[in-house]
C-alpha cells in the first residue's frame, strides 16, 4: 500500500505525529469535538489490523512515533518491568479503557462535543502515562501495555495470522 509506506517513512512520520499529538492534546482542550479524532485513530488501527496485525503500531500510530522521537534523549532506557507484559494487566487495562469509553460515550451520545471530551480525557491519561513510563523505562515502554495495542492483538488473533514488524520499543 504506497500511501501507508509514505506515511510510515521516517521523513514524514515524526512531523505528522507531533502535529497530530499536539493538535489532539492541546486543541482538544479548547475544542472538545477534536477528541472525536481519537475515535478515528482507533478505527484506523482496527481496520489496518485486519490486513496485518499491528500494522498501525508498526509506523502509523502518532503516539508511538511521538514517544519514540520526543523521549529519545531523556529516557532512562531501563528494562521494562516483567509485570508490564503480564497478559492479565494488559487485558485489565484494555477492558478498563473500553468500559470507560463506552460509559462516557453513552452518557454523551449523540453530542459530538461531549463524546469528544470523553475520548480526549482517556487520551490525555494514556499520553501522560506513556510519557511518564517512557522517561522511567524506554521511550516506547507504553506500547507494552497500551490498551489499543492489546485490542489489536486480541482481534488479530481471530482475524489474521500475519503480524507487522514492530519498531523496537526503545
Ligand atoms: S501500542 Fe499503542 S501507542 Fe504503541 S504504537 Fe500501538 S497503538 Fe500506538
Amino acid at each position: 500500500m504506497p500511501f501507508l509506506k509514505t506515511l510510515t517513512g521516517n521523513k514524514y512520520r515524526n512531523i505528522y505525529s507531533f502535529l497530530l499529538v499536539a493538535g489532539l492534546a492541546i486543541g482538544g482542550f479548547f475544542w472538545p469535538v477534536l477528541g472525536m479524532g481519537i475515535l478515528g485513530l482507533m478505527v484506523t488501527a482496527l481496520v489496518l489490523n485486519f490486513r496485518k496485525r499491528r500494522s498501525f503500531c508498526a509506523g502509523v500510530c502518532p503516539n508511538g512515533n511521538f514517544l519514540a522521537a520526543s523521549l529519545k534523549g531523556i529516557s532512562a532506557r531501563r528494562r521494562v518491568p516483567r509485570a508490564f507484559v503480564d497478559v492479565r494487566l494488559r487485558s485489565m487495562l484494555c477492558g478498563l479503557m473500553l468500559f470507560c469509553l463506552i460509559g462516557l460515550i453513552s452518557r454523551g451520545f449523540p453530542d459530538a462535543s461531549v463524546m469528544g471530551r470523553a475520548f480526549w480525557i482517556v487520551y490525555i491519561i494514556a499520553l501522560s502515562a506513556g510519557i511518564l513510563i517512557g522517561i522511567l523505562y524506554k521511550p516506547r515502554a507504553w506500547c507494552v501495555v497500551c490498551p489499543l495495542g492489546t485490542l489489536q492483538d486480541t482481534i488479530g488473533d481471530a482475524a489474521s495470522k500475519k503480524t507487522a514488524k514492530l519498531p523496537d520499543q526503545d
